[in-house]
């Protein structure tokens, strides 16, 4: 037998899945994905879809080239030589921020005076060492606003919208973390604090965060190695280091969460994993039990140099992406149970074969899931299978009913029926479906 690929994994109908683990049942991706289109929808933004591989040069300038992500995580491959040139280094899209800025950036979308409002659900990759709520292949729900503003008020936008979300979701001891990490000036003057309170305890730092120390110091904040903790929790908090404009940034956004009644606590270490963050950061956790370690449902955050970066002009961004299958893993069972179909069409002997396939049509004309199986069953087998369907009515035909004219509905829930004239059936499930 030949097996998904180590740590992916196939999304199944509940009914199909031989284990009941609720975390990987199709219907409650749907219903995610369903609910964050509507909560886009109220909040003026639109969908884009761009290519699951890019050319890799897109994320070691996007997202950095120090970053665990580029460092170890990429799946990257080079093309085959063909009559389009060069065979060429690319890679499969390990996050979707680059890509749509790229896309912001080919289509001149910076002409525009409005701030463009885009949103994307799709699959990532990254190689990454799998566990519960960890994956190869993942699916991200996230956001870009671009343009020319990079008002606070956005950030908080941005924040209010992923919260909604989540808590419409019902997912259940959610925390909003939020930071700053200002601007490139104050993030210069970050990272020399950084350098000269922990270059004379390097020996201290583990291996990475020693590394990390020469090439990128404001990485060591999101070390998890046991060792370096004690050196990061005294460290400055990166605020006080910033100039006033950055300082009011943030405090603006603090204020306009107030507003919303969002709360939030302020973790001074709040980093994030990649390169392009200014000013504004924010992740979102939840404690449910369900979730585990793995417990960042969502992040993003101010990228106001990464459309330059990438060869754009100067322009203000602000995004986040929501990790839908840990949302899924994260959301009670109740708040998304699975559609049953509604009606199951029983025929009984061959004559009522083709009155049976009319009204499995009619009843999915008027918009009612309707399930019919052709194979020639008995009344008691036909109902089992109904049941195993888990369908709340039957509509059933036989020789009786095709020579009086009245049809059987059965309420299957209830174990009811009624005869129903042939010409108003229809009305009567219905009415009956409340
Ligand atoms: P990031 O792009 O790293 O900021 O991640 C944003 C969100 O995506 C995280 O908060 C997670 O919920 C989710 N995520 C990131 N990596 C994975 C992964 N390997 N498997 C499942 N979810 C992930």
């Amino acid at each position: 037998m030949i097996r998904t690929a180590s740590y992916t994994r196939d999304l199944l109908p509940a009914a199909l899945s031989n284990d009941r683990d609720a975390s990987a049942f199709i219907h409650r991706f749907q219903f995610v994905e369903d609910l964050a289109r509507e909560w886009f929808r109220r909040y003026g933004f639109q969908e884009i879809r761009t290519p699951i591989f890019e050319r890799t040069e897109l994320f070691t300038r996007g997202v950095g080239s120090e970053t665990d992500i580029v460092t170890k995580e990429m799946y990257t491959w080079r093309d085959r030589a063909g009559e389009d040139g060069e065979g060429e280094s690319l890679t499969l899209r390990p996050e979707s921020t680059a890509p749509v800025v790229r896309a912001y950036i080919q289509h001149q979308m910076w002409q525009r005076a409005e701030t463009v409002r885009l949103y994307y659900i799709g699959p990532q990759f990254r190689r990454e060492r799998g566990q519960r709520g960890r994956f190869r292949q993942f699916f991200q729900i996230g956001a870009e606003v671009l343009g020319a503003s990079d008002h606070p008020a956005l950030d908080a936008e941005g924040i209010e919208l992923v919260m909604g979300l989540l808590t419409e979701a019902g997912i259940p001891d959610l925390e909003l973390r939020l930071n700053t990490v200002g601007n490139a000036a104050g993030r210069v003057r970050f990272v020399a604090a950084i350098r000269e309170a922990l270059a004379p305890r390097a020996h201290e730092l583990s291996e990475d965060s020693r590394r990390r120390l020469e090439t990128n110091p404001l990485r060591i904040l999101d070390s998890k190695a046991e060792q370096d903790q004690p050196l990061i929790a005294a460290l400055p908090p990166i605020y006080d280091v910033l100039d006033e404009g950055c300082r009011a940034h943030f405090d603006a956004v603090r204020r306009y969460l107030d507003a919303a009644g969002i709360p939030y606590v302020v973790d001074a270490r709040l980093v994030r994993g990649l390169d392009y963050y200014t000013q504004t950061v924010f992740e979102v956790v939840s404690h449910a039990p369900a979730i585990g370690a793995q417990n960042a449902l969502a992040g993003g955050g101010r990228y106001d140099g990464l459309v330059e970066t990438l060869g754009g002009p100067p322009t203000k961004g602000f995004g986040f992406a929501l990790g839908l299958d840990r949302v899924v893993l994260a959301m009670p069972e109740h708040r998304a149970p699975e559609p049953p179909p509604e009606l199951f069409v029983i025929y009984l002997g061959a004559s009522a074969l083709e009155l049976a396939l009319h009204a499995v049509r009619q009843a999915r004309r008027a918009g009612i899931a309707a399930l019919f199986d052709p194979t020639p069953r008995s009344l008691k087998s036909a109902l089992r299978l109904a049941n195993k369907y888990g369908a709340r009515f039957a509509l059933l035909l036989g020789e009786a009913e095709l020579a009086s004219g009245q049809w059987v509905l059965r309420d299957l829930a209830r174990a009811e029926q009624t005869a129903v004239p042939s010409e108003t059936w229809l009305q009567h499930l219905l009415a009956r479906r409340g």
